[in-house]
């Protein structure tokens, strides 16, 4: 690991003063710190924004719903007795993530914010990789792409997003709370995360010094009713292959609503709003359950070694509305 320097954050306006191109934000530190390691990321000083925790370490209830706070423990997150009865989708993304050390360590704010798991990525002998070296090739393209993403590919990076948590907010429709130097703003949680188009290496939406600080979670009849399903090489500590979060409101056997939201096989969090339209205003079968994973990845775009994801994906999420279908709530 190289030399860098570190600052305790005071205040979030202190924090957001002290940042610049070369510096990054620690909170749980879980992927920064392996990264550094590594020497893909070798920032020159890093802020740690834990002092900020008092303000922006609480779960609350509001009046639309819920609201997250960026330094909310991933651990005591999952464990919230509001989250676990009233949006399981949440609480069983971030229980099937990681492990029971890395949650207690790593902060929602960060976990959104994870970097991709692709080898080339993490392993800088590897010369080419757009989104470590922009403009250097993408050697998983012709290389070994089993776990890569196949929706919203592009020619220069198929790396899949590696997180859980963040398939549950974009299928609950969530906004993110944000704080930088032109001062606070709100944005949808699906404008959140950038796709790879031409480049790669620009993950979100975030200037430089913003700093994510809530997530509002809207409250609605499809929350309880909601499961996160991931499928993945072993049953603990391990990344999805393909995962699914599922949140439905359905009325004497008829879906009213339905959110989708997909994991392991894209590139960013993935809502599969064609799979959704298919399903509105119809009873929810084996047969209404398959055309709408037809439809979900429908534009699919698979490699040497992945090209089982689709098909995967699409059981997935046939298992997980079926599941989610015959909950009793
Ligand atoms: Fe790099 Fe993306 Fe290619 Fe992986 S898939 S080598 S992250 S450009």
């Amino acid at each position: 690991m190289r030399p860098f320097a570190y600052l305790s954050a005071e205040t979030p306006k202190s924090a957001i003063a002290a940042s610049t191109a070369d510096t990054q934000f620690l909170a749980g530190g879980t992927t920064l710190i392996d990264l550094m390691k590594l020497e893909v990321m070798q920032p020159e000083r890093l802020i740690d924004i834990n002092p900020l925790h008092a303000r922006y370490g609480r779960i609350e209830r509001t009046a639309e719903g819920l609201r997250l706070g960026a330094l909310v423990r991933m651990a005591e997150a999952a464990d919230d007795p509001v989250l676990r009865g009233e949006y399981p989708v949440l609480a069983q993304a971030l229980n099937f993530a990681a492990s029971p050390q890395l949650r207690n360590m790593a902060t929602l704010g960060g976990n959104v914010l994870q970097r991709t798991r692709c080898n080339y990525f993490r392993d800088p002998s590897y010369r080419a990789c757009n989104k470590r070296e922009p403009g250097s090739g993408c050697a998983a393209i012709a290389g070994l792409n089993r776990k890569h993403a196949v929706l919203g590919v592009s020619e220069r990076c198929i790396a899949t997003y590696a997180g859980d948590f963040a398939q549950a907010l974009i299928a609950l429709d969530a906004s993110v709370d944000v704080t930088g130097p032109k001062g606070e703003r709100r944005l949808r949680f699906d404008q959140l995360h950038r796709l790879p188009a031409e480049s790669p290496h620009l993950e979100t939406t975030l200037a430089q010094g913003e700093l994510i600080t809530a997530f509002s979670v809207p409250g609605g009849p499809w929350t309880r009713r909601s499961l996160y399903l991931k499928i993945r090489d072993r049953e603990s500590f391990a990344f999805a292959l393909a995962s699914a979060a599922v949140a439905l409101d359905v009325e004497n056997g008829e879906v009213n609503d339905a959110r989708i939201g997909l994991g392991g096989v894209a590139t960013v969090p993935w809502r599969a709003r064609e799979a959704e339209q298919i399903l509105k205003g119809k009873v929810l079968t084996q047969a209404t359950a398959q055309a709408a994973a037809e439809a979900a990845f429908a534009r699919a775009q698979s490699r040497a070694h992945n090209a089982y994801k689709p098909e995967l994906g699409r059981r997935t999420l046939v298992r997980a509305l079926m599941t989610a279908a015959a909950l009793e709530i």
